[in-house]
């Protein structure tokens, strides 16, 4: 999309050289969503695509649940977080994805349910590991994947590969 509006929030995204290891630019979304414009253009258009196809948002732990919350709020629905291993006090069910080094994985709790209609958003696209693995466990709890989106896709990763209908308001 090329909206006045996702530009200047394209320009709010603060790339961090070597952080959090060496060789990795890291996109820092804060000052976009420090800013109010930005920050509720952002959210309108991730979800725009998927208007009436979702009843609950699922936000990535962490920067995927401050999506989430305002993607909710924006279109009344409810939340429901995927967060990383541990985290939950009583986690059903469970996706394991690969990382640079070693493995990771996410967790559901019960307040995900059977046929629910889930839009999945997280902050960047890279290698596509993590948004697939939130596919898989969306699926897992029988709840249907109405679709995935985020902010920021960083195309020379691949990771559209692992999540080919994957909606990136940004891509570069
Ligand atoms: P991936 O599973 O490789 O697609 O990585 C996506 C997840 O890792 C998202 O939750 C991002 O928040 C985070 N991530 C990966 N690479 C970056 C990056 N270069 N800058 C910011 N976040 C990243």
């Amino acid at each position: 999309p090329h909206s006045p509006e996702i530009d200047r929030a394209r320009s709010l995204i603060r790339v961090v050289q070597d952080h959090p290891v060496p060789g990795v630019a890291f996109q820092d979304i804060t000052p976009l969503l420090a800013d109010a414009r930005a920050f509720r253009a952002c959210v309108e258009a991730l979800v725009e695509p998927f208007a009436g196809s979702f009843d609950v948002v699922a936000g990535v732990e962490a920067r995927g649940f401050l999506l989430a919350g305002a993607a909710a709020m924006l279109t009344g629905t409810g939340l429901v977080p995927l967060r990383k291993a541990g985290r939950l006090p009583a986690p059903v069910a469970s996706a394991s994805y690969a990382l640079e080094y070693g493995e990771a994985a996410i967790e559901v709790s019960v307040d995900l349910h059977t046929g629910d209609r889930v839009l999945v958003l997280d902050d960047v696209l890279a290698t596509g590991g993590t948004l697939a693995a939130a596919a898989r466990l969306v699926r897992e709890r029988g709840a249907h994947v109405a679709g995935a989106a985020c902010l920021l896709e960083l195309e020379s990763l691949g990771g559209r590969a692992a999540v080919p209908d994957a909606h990136a308001l940004i891509r570069v």
